[in-house]
């Protein structure tokens, strides 16, 4: 199974300098690449003499922009030709054309060739992954600052001895190595249980056994506190649980996501919601240090300073709730059970600010309830519902479980006893039906209507069917990437209570 490890890195000055640069130089590439991508696109609709979008002049088609950028050049591949003589695929992607261009701008900007090669395709891959992102409804691909652009990919050429890794064009860099990296095959290889071969791992007696493939990639991020790694690795140890079939799921259990509590439960138990960054003393101490940044003469070295410091509380903050999600994640799916129903959440449709409100003689803007929304957003925001259903959707594909997701709709207002819906059915945490009198826990009860609404599935009757995760494969490659990475265990309890 495909599985992530993250480690903090321990750069010295001059790789530290060297690969902080590297992210401002990929970042201006990045940036390069997209506004090439929109200019080509652009000048796609230009009809008639060529002509430069940028400064409106006539052009010959030698002089034209059109033939001499990266993304407009020959957008055929070379003859690839399959089994009954066709041309295979022939035409390039905006991102091969890209890709293919790179020694050109490599002379064009002799300072790319400090740079490993195989980290700027990744770079112009990664703009693809944005445009695909596009094409299948979500936003356009954006510039990127500093502030979100951090990061930068290998695919090639990653070696590791003990607590040293060697990035290629960087050289050998030591990290901190918190937790050992299983071996490629261990088992198969030694015969042993892979505890033994970690022992003698970690004494780098046998380095040589990374062989090629075995990292998938390696990507080097900036965070508040320093550089971290993450490796993808082919974790043989891990297999590919196969998953069960949905004929064969006999349990499932109901959570019902909220904020008072973080997770009820069908079988009654309620997982606590530590409100990492809304509580009130971290509140208050988030206000002071922001306050502090805003008082200072901008641009000057000490607010540079205290604006890391509020950098480094949220990142601490992050890190907090990131555990503590790994945790809670553990708790539900580890349950003897086979399937596992969430809720199918619109996260971002609930964070939406409320509609402006204005008055139509003056033309004056009313009251329209955003400052108190601001209030539940940022405990929506939080809670991060939404990472948590990734950490779920990971481990259950790990254990071979099913993950259903049903539509959540009207899931604490319906009466579980004669299935009457009224907002006025629930009072708090309280359910009392206004039809018959049924009442229960409003929050645990929705947990058991979501529980049933999968069982409805499962058994192929439901009017409005969800998705449905039914292997690893499935499972998004963005689940597995952000799972693996900065889960930094605390040693907190989860505290579970009876309702
Ligand atoms: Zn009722």
């Amino acid at each position: 199974m495909l599985t992530n490890y993250v480690y903090k890195l321990r750069p010295n000055q001059t790789q530290d300098l060297k690969i902080s640069n590297w992210v401002d130089m990929l970042r201006s590439h990045y940036n390069w690449c997209l506004n090439d991508r929109i200019i080509q696109y652009n000048q796609q609709f230009v009809q008639g003499d060529y002509s430069d979008l940028r400064n409106q002049v006539e052009a010959c088609p030698l002089t034209c922009f059109v033939s001499k950028n990266g993304a407009t050049g020959n957008p055929w591949k070379d003859g690839k030709v399959d089994f009954e003589g066709k041309l295979k695929n022939p035409r390039r992607t905006a991102g091969d054309i890209q890709i293919t261009s790179l020694p050109k701008l490599k002379i064009a900007r002799p300072w790319y060739s400090g740079s490993d090669s195989t980290v700027l395709q990744q770079n112009v891959k990664r703009l693809d992954t944005a445009y695909r992102n596009f094409f299948e409804g979500r936003g356009f691909p954006q510039f990127k600052n500093r502030s979100n652009f951090t990061s930068f990919t290998f695919v090639m050429g990653i070696k590791i001895q003990g607590n040293k890794i060697y990035l290629p064009k960087v050289g050998w860099m030591r990290f901190y190595n918190s937790r050992s990296i299983p071996a490629k095959d261990s088992r198969t290889l030694l015969g042993r249980e892979p505890s033994w071969f970690q022992w003698l791992y970690n004494l780098s007696v046998i380095p040589h056994l990374f062989e090629k493939g075995y990292i998938k990639a390696c990507a080097v991020r900036k965070r508040q506190n320093g550089w971290y790694v993450s490796l993808r690795i082919e974790d043989k140890s891990v297999p590919d649980y196969k998953a069960k079939s949905l004929q064969d799921v006999v349990k499932v259990i109901g959570c019902d996501l909220g904020i008072t509590k973080l997770v009820h439960l069908s079988d009654g138990y309620q997982i606590e919601n530590p409100k990492f960054s809304t509580n009130k003393k971290v509140k208050r101490t988030l206000k002071i240090r922001q306050r502090r940044v805003s008082r200072q003469v901008k641009g000057s070295k000490n607010r540079k300073k205290t604006a890391k410091k509020v950098g480094l509380l949220h990142q601490k903050i992050s890190n907090r709730r990131q555990a503590y999600q790994w945790k809670v994640a553990h708790k539900i799916v580890e349950r003897n059970i086979d399937a596992i129903a969430l809720e199918d959440l619109h996260i971002s449709g609930m964070l939406r600010r409320c509609r402006v409100k204005i008055e139509e003689k003056t033309g004056r803007f009313l009251k329209n309830g955003q400052s108190r929304k601001k209030g539940l957003n940022r405990s929506i925001s939080d809670a991060g519902w939404g990472e948590l259903i990734l950490k779920i959707e990971y481990l259950a594909a790990k254990q071979g479980k099913v993950v259903i997701k049903v539509n959540p709709k009207h899931s604490s207002q319906e009466c579980r006893n004669c299935g009457h819906i009224d907002k006025s059915n629930r009072d708090g945490e309280k359910f009392i039906c206004v039809e018959c009198g049924y009442h229960e826990h409003a929050d645990i009860g929705a947990a058991k209507t979501i529980r049933d609404r999968a069982l409805k599935m499962v058994r192929g009757d439901s009017a409005k069917p969800g998705t449905m995760y039914l292997d690893a494969q499935k499972v998004s490659p963005r689940s597995k990437s952000k799972c693996g990475e900065f889960g930094n265990p605390s040693h907190r309890d989860i505290k579970t209570e009876m309702s």
